[in-house]
């Protein structure tokens, strides 16, 4: 047991809304929404940041971006959406259990990168 809190919300022992789940993943919504949809998929396995994944993680790493688009579409972003992965320091990570965020709305985002 560790007391990662996207370890815990994949174990069911924090509640989240979720998007999507089966064996290997689990696609819930951010408790706080930078977008007017905005969604994580992570791993179950815990894998703290892209900068830990390795080769040995390909089929879910795969897995992951191979439901993005489903997903987002059935989350109603059916023009498109925008994929983000902060990754340690320098990407400004908070959670250090890797997820993808799934961003959009009706109306196209702001600009990729600020600073
Ligand atoms: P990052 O900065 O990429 O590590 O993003 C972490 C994200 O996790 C943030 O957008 C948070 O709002 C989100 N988050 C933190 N705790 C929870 C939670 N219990 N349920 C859903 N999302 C969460
Ligand atoms: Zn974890």
């Amino acid at each position: 047991m560790n007391d990662c809190i996207f370890c815990k919300i994949a174990r069911g022992e924090i509640p989240s809304r979720k998007v999507y789940e089966d064996d290997e993943i689990l696609a819930f919504h951010d408790i706080g929404p930078v977008t007017p949809v905005h969604f994580l998929i992570i791993p179950k396995l815990h894998i703290p940041s892209l900068a830990e994944a390795d080769l040995s993680h390909q089929a879910v790493l795969g897995k992951m971006l191979g439901l993005a688009g489903r997903l987002a579409r059935e989350q109603g972003l059916a023009d498109g959406f925008r994929t983000i992965i902060n990754t340690g320091r320098i990407g400004r990570q908070e959670v250090y259990h890797l997820h993808v965020h799934i961003l959009g709305g009706p109306e196209p985002l702001g600009p990729m990168v600020r600073k």
